[in-house]
């Protein structure tokens, strides 16, 4: 029988899950873990899009929760890919539905994370990152995910660096930056109620700092299905041995 099965128990939830003994005498749990919510905030311009983008390139579990907003597309990007692009009255529609995880307000346009794609992703235990504002790492972090929920917080080198970056990318029309850099002083203020705070000096190096975090993430002890079963089959295991 190369598989076991097993019933596990997630709060009021059951999951049949199976591994097979021989991964897991080697330790890897990797099955048995729980979706992790990676919400990374940070002002526009320092770099999370980017980062956020990277995240999903280095591990296929890894998914990008494609937001939902108001706002016109920016040549290049693509209706599903970057956003959900939508008409107020279906973004409020959605929202009052309940089918919106977190909402908010930003540059006077809407945004929101759809639920379902989150949820679906925690079923079959993929993580999904976030690409969000502060109103919104909040709402997350007091939702019934909380506990699966991570919070980072990127932070620009200076804020000389932060309007180079905003001007250099050319998305947007001067009167656009200033408004983002007006943005950037509210969006900083809240660096403080974030899990981790990461200065964004050089991509690669903030990349590797985000990497190690998510790995450390994934092994909090909540985070791993499976895991008292699998230390009392370790103890069983040691019984059988000293007899
Ligand atoms: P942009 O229009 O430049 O793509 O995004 C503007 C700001 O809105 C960024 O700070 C971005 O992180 C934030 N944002 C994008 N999607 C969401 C969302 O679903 N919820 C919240 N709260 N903020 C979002």
């Amino acid at each position: 029988m190369p598989y076991l099965s097993y019933t596990i128990e997630d709060g009021d939830r059951l999951y049949v899950e199976s591994i097979c003994p021989a991964d897991r005498k080697q330790g890897m749990m990797a099955d048995f873990r729980k979706g992790l919510l990676i919400i990374l905030s940070s002002p526009s311009g320092a770099g999370k899009t980017t980062l956020a983008r990277m995240l999903t390139q280095w591990d296929s579990t890894i998914r990008f929760s494609v937001s939902a907003t108001t706002r016109p597309p920016r040549e290049g990007e693509v209706n599903g890919r970057e956003y959900h692009f939508c008409e107020r009255d279906e973004f409020e529609k959605m929202k009052s539905k309940g089918l919106l995880l977190e909402c908010a307000k930003v540059f006077g346009h809407n945004y929101g994370s759809p639920r379902m794609p989150v949820e679906q992703a925690i079923e079959n235990s993929l993580d999904i990152v976030f690409d969000i504002d502060w109103q919104g790492g909040i709402q997350i972090k007091k939702s019934a995910h909380a506990n699966r929920a991570v919070t980072i917080f990127i932070l620009p080198p200076s804020i000389l660096e932060l309007r180079r970056r905003l001007q250099q990318r050319g998305k947007d029309a001067a009167h656009s930056v200033e408004l983002r850099m007006c943005k950037a002083k509210d969006e900083i203020s809240h660096w403080s109620e974030y899990d981790y705070v990461v200065v964004n000096k050089d991509v690669g190096l903030t990349f590797e700092t985000l990497k190690n975090i998510v790995l450390a993430e994934r092994c909090r002890r909540e985070m791993q299905r499976g895991l008292t079963r699998f230390v009392d089959d370790l103890l069983v295991e040691f019984e059988r041995l000293e007899t």
